[in-house]
């Protein structure tokens, strides 16, 4: 491959992993910024459920509260009533009525009481909810906009470098650009051009054979016997 530049080829690939690695942080964003809007979701309903929570035991209240009230005018109406009565046993009939009024009133004034013990346990804890979950939703929000800024960020490079990325391709012969261009694409391959270290290939860790070796004495450039990968030598090396 003499025909190549080994520093335009050099050149090429670090924009190409700079492209490929900026793609496949891009893709990964939209599920990062999903699970954060989950997150967010999640405690607003934790939010709403411990103020749901409040109010039916407020509405429990009220509810206990009226029917005392009930309770009472019904009271009222009965010892008015028992004023008129003549027959005594209409007049005892209205006071047991009374009676057991009284008694479930007691008991529905215990239940208030009861009642508001719990309503005032509810109304601290959906006020702690409500301001532990305003801060961790604030952090999220924070975090969520780092990573939008972030993704902006990274498409301005992304766009920039693939207009450039033209430029970078004279230097390099038609047959290296394309088994260049398999190996940037296959799956297994971190680095399509790896460089050869004390005689062991930068791909694949195995030494190079003495063959490969000379190639790349020659032109800087070869194709690694174990891997298929592309191998280069620095300028000066021996
Ligand atoms: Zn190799």
């Amino acid at each position: 491959m003499p025909l190549t530049d080994v520093d335009s080829l050099l050149a090429l690939q670090e924009v190409d992993l700079k492209i490929r690695d900026m793609e496949s942080r891009l893709k990964l964003l939209p599920k990062e910024m999903q699970s954060l809007i989950g997150r967010r979701d999640a405690l607003l309903k934790d939010t709403a459920s411990a103020a749901d929570r409040a109010r039916q035991v407020e509405l429990e209240v009220k509810n206990t509260e009226n029917a005392i009230a009930g309770l009472e005018a019904e009271n009222r109406k009965l010892q008015q009533q028992s004023g008129m009565v003549k027959k005594n046993a209409e007049y005892q009939a209205l006071l047991a009525a009374v009676e057991t009024n009284r008694k479930k009133i007691g008991e529905l004034e215990e239940k208030t009481l009861l009642l508001f013990d719990e309503l005032e346990t509810a109304r601290a804890r959906a006020a702690k909810v409500k301001e532990d979950n305003a801060q961790t939703i604030k952090n999220i929000k924070s975090e969520f906009d780092e990573l939008f800024a972030f993704s902006k960020t990274v498409e301005t490079e992304l766009a920039r470098l693939k207009k450039e990325r033209p430029d970078r391709l004279c230097g390099i012969d038609p047959d290296t650009l394309s088994l260049y261009t398999r190996l940037l694409n296959a799956k297994n391959v971190r680095t399509p051009v790896s460089k050869v270290e004390e005689g062991v290939c930068g791909n694949c860790h195995l030494r190079v054979t003495p063959q490969c070796m000379n190639h790349l004495r020659r032109d800087r450039l070869a194709v690694c016997d174990n891997c298929q990968g592309l191998l280069y030598i620095d300028g000066d090396a021996d």
